[in-house]
């Protein structure tokens, strides 16, 4: 028998973690869960525990301790609390491949502690590449480190890729299904709301990432992440809107052919590929029927309505801290909008002042990241 792969979820309690756990249980004989993590749904990971049995549970916020150790401990599990204890556990010998599924800048250590260790890591959090994308690609490549991607759009690049490792890539395109919003004028989404803002028409995702999609600043992030993941110019990386979200990505290669990866909007199916890389896995995911479609549609975005697209592009074009600026700026600026703070408008706002204000770093270290995510959030505090 094949040894199963031991698998690490930080994050497990979230959109990501919640279906690598369901791909997981259709996959028993081949993925073992060994470590997992959460941050506050204390209650959902103290059952997911239960039911997978990993060798250790760290629970980042220290608050939720005890109220998870005094029930683990009973089933033999190590119970650990807070971020310094993640990043020790993601270095643990047992570990084969880390599934990052924490959401923001929070992802980024626990990430370069498991790539220092050795770990492979199925990367979610596309916030991680955004803010230290350099860093982080130099070292998984001194590390012999892949990193396989779980976003949708990268992981159809990736899957296009299969077989052409040594065949130049022209240019990718990533698709967006254009959110909510789609065709809205500026004017228009000045007076959105955030129960419009939250109702994303194709995927199921968490609130920060739908919020992201609402404001393209998903496919912004998108873009910088795809930059490093294959290692391209901004030029060549494009954005198409396709309401549809079936063609998940497309790669085309120097002879203009292009090859495309499709499928349900689903995102078991990057998450499992990620798992099983280089294999397939037999599963029983919702299949496409081209006879359910009449059309699929294409369009260009709106960069002037969806300004935050073009601050993806320039923080890169630009490079340096300014892509992590961005990052940070967009976080506090989307957690003020689901705490009714600002306007949904004001979310690219906040993100193009900031990118202007921030002291610009142009071969920044990890410090001067941290410091530069520390700064970019307090700037951003203050606006609006
Ligand atoms: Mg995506």
């Amino acid at each position: 028998m094949q040894e199963k792969k031991k698998i690490a979820i930080i994050g497990c309690t979230g959109s990501i973690g919640t279906q690598t756990l369901e791909v997981i249980e259709q996959n028993l004989d081949k993925f073992e869960v060994i470590l997992m993590s959460a941050h506050n749904n204390a209650d959902l990971l103290i059952a997911q525990a239960l039911k997978f049995v990993p060798n250790t549970v760290v629970v980042t916020n220290e608050e939720h301790y005890t109220k998870v150790e005094e029930v683990l401990w009973q089933e033999d599990i190590k119970t650990f609390a807070g971020e310094k204890a993640l990043e020790d556990a993601v270095q643990m010998d047992e570990i084969d491949l880390v599934v990052a599924g924490i959401v923001g800048y929070a992802g980024l250590m626990p990430v370069i502690k498991a790539i220092e260790a050795g770990k492979n890591i199925a990367l979610a959090n596309k916030e991680t590449l955004v803010v230290a994308g350099e860093i982080i690609t130099k070292l998984a490549q001194e590390k012999g480190v892949n990193i396989y991607p779980v976003d949708s759009e990268h992981s159809a690049i990736f899957q296009c890729l299969a077989g052409e490792w040594d065949n130049k890539i022209e240019k990718i395109i990533l698709t967006a299904s254009g959110g909510p919003f789609r065709g809205y004028s500026a004017e228009q989404l000045k007076s959105v709301s955030k129960e419009q803002a939250l109702n994303h028409p194709q995927w199921q995702m968490g609130d920060k990432i739908t919020i992201d999609s609402a404001t393209m600043m998903n496919k912004g992030l998108e873009v910088i992440e795809a930059k490093w993941l294959f290692g391209l110019q901004p030029e060549q990386i494009e954005v198409i809107v396709h309401p549809e979200s079936i063609i998940h990505s497309l790669i085309q290669f120097e002879d203009g052919a292009i090859k495309a990866q499709m499928g349900l909007p689903d995102m078991k199916l990057p998450i499992q590929y990620a798992l099983s890389y280089p294999k397939r896995y037999k599963s029983n995911f919702k299949r496409f029927s081209f006879a359910d479609y009449s059309s699929l549609n294409f369009e260009k975005v709106n960069t002037d309505v969806f300004s935050n697209l073009k601050l993806a592009y320039e923080s890169i074009r630009i490079g340096g801290n300014l892509p992590a600026a961005l990052n940070a700026a967009n976080e506090i600026a989307v957690s003020k909008f689901l705490d009714d703070k600002i306007k949904f408008h004001q979310i690219a706002l906040i993100n193009a002042a900031v990118l202007d204000k921030i002291d610009r770093i142009q071969q920044p270290s990890l410090e001067d990241l941290v410091l530069t995510d520390k700064k970019s959030r307090e700037l951003a505090d203050q606006l609006y």
